[in-house]
């Protein structure tokens, strides 16, 4: 009979179906991949912890000169106006709009450096094989922030506000977005290169704690169930399988509050999706730019701001602002609507296209964002004294507000869920799965 913490090392559970699975480890470059409902398990890569502290040091240094230096000049009518990232949040906070201020400071300035700094601090003590015990919180405050930071989408926020300036201003470009878009590379490739079992893994080693529990004749059973079904509850963060006796408990491995499912999931989810439906109404029918061309102000709304890119011919920037502003915070409402409904008992058809659906959610939410950081540019560049000039209007506040509930609404909705309400009858039975490798990522 094996002891409870040699099972746990050998078996792991989905984070979104809770199917418990028997640990593959794919070669470098490949994934894991859930028998079940296809979510990837996890991914390895060669060298991870080396090529995520080389990566790091770079973003580090490329940090602030991306944050300071001007990303580019607008001329026009004799007058010119330059800017940098930071400039652009300032001048929402001189205008009053102290939410969407602190969004966008957050999302593009305050996250990113954090998690820089995180990972920068994680890979370079497991480089050098020191394991201080502030390491499994470190990256547990890395995982948890990750979705905040949303440089990349300020980088396509930068090149919309290029192109839909360039036919009436000159432009010049300045180091600044050079090294901005740099980072922003080097960001998208630490996530991409993080193997986060093996980070765990070796946090983990450092910091054994020997549970002498044996485990029950059940554990050992050859049909695959949940692990939830065989007393064993996997941390959302670290993805560590416990006895469920800890649940209610800190994690052994990150200290993370155990919970067989997120606390009341439905009810906080629903309170979400409804807030969020409610100020969508503002964000959308209100100006949520002003223009002031000669000194007459013009106000326009989302939607006005796309039908003009179409009447300009832009259709490419329309339909990306169309996408981004209306269609995604739409459609992740009415995914979540449909995510919470098939929670209820009986609800047992579509199941992997509800996790697909569920996924593609939790990853559009932030690029919602990209009216907003667009808006933050041009307020900014766009001064051309009594010509021209850009203000933000009141629908950015409305809008931040959608962005911040809908996001929050896929983080406290727990899609294991849908998979409890329909298992064991409705779903076939699974023989005991190995997760496996599948397609290379890389
Ligand atoms: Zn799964
Ligand atoms: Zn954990």
């Amino acid at each position: 009979m094996h002891s409870l913490p040699d099972f746990l090392a050998h078996y792991t559970a989905c984070p979104d179906c809770d199917l418990l699975l028997h640990k593959a480890k794919a070669p470098a470059g490949y994934s894991v991949v859930c028998p079940r409902c296809r979510r990837i398990i996890s991914r390895s890569t060669a060298a991870s912890i080396a090529k995520v502290l080389a990566l790091s040091i770079a973003g580090l240094l490329l940090y602030l000169p991306a944050m300071l230096l001007p990303l580019m000049t607008f001329k026009s009518f004799g007058f010119s106006g330059s800017a940098n990232i930071l400039e652009s949040i300032l001048n929402f906070y001189r205008n009053d709009y102290y939410f969407v201020a602190l969004m966008v400071l957050l999302s593009a300035v305050v996250m990113p450096l954090i998690l820089l700094a995180t990972i920068f601090l994680l890979s370079w003590q497991l480089q050098r094989k020191k394991y201080p015990t502030y390491l499994a919180g470190l990256f547990r405050i890395h995982l948890h922030l990750e979705e905040w930071a949303m440089l990349e989408v300020y980088l396509i926020g930068i090149l919309v506000t290029i192109i839909k300036m360039s036919p009436t201003s000159d432009i010049d470009y300045h180091s600044g977005i050079f090294c901005f878009s740099c980072l922003v590379l080097i960001t998208l490739a630490i996530s991409s290169i993080v193997d986060r079992d093996l980070f765990w893994q070796t946090i983990e080693d450092q910091s054994h704690e020997d549970e002498k529990e044996t485990l029950s004749e059940q554990h050992h059973q050859g049909t695959a169930s949940t692990a939830a079904e065989k007393g064993l509850v996997l941390c959302h963060i670290c993805h560590k399988l416990s006895p469920t006796t800890l649940a209610g408990t800190g994690c052994p491995r990150c200290r993370t509050n155990l919970h067989m499912r997120k606390p009341h999931s439905v009810a906080r989810t629903w309170a979400l999706v409804i807030t969020s439906a409610i100020f969508l109404a503002p964000a959308n029918l209100l100006p949520i730019m002003e223009v002031d061309f000669l000194g007459v102000p013009s106000r326009s709304t989302i939607l006005d701001g796309i039908i003009h890119f179409f009447q300009d011919g832009s259709y490419l920037i329309g339909l990306i602002i169309f996408t981004a502003s209306i269609l995604v915070p739409v459609f992740k409402i009415i995914g979540l609507v449909i995510l919470l409904r098939a929670t209820r008992p009986g609800h047992h058809h579509f199941l992997v296209q509800k996790a697909k659906l569920f996924r593609f959610i939790a990853f559009i939410g932030r690029w919602s964002m990209l009216d907003i950081f667009v808006i933050a540019l041009l307020s900014v560049l766009v001064d051309y004294g009594f010509f021209t000039s850009i203000h933000t209007a009141p629908a950015a506040t409305y809008f931040s507000f959608v962005v911040a509930a809908t996001m929050f609404a896929a983080m406290t909705f727990d899609p294991r869920i849908i998979w409890d309400a329909c298992y064991p009858d409705d779903t076939p039975q699974y023989q005991e799965q190995t997760a496996t490798p599948l397609g290379k990522t890389l």
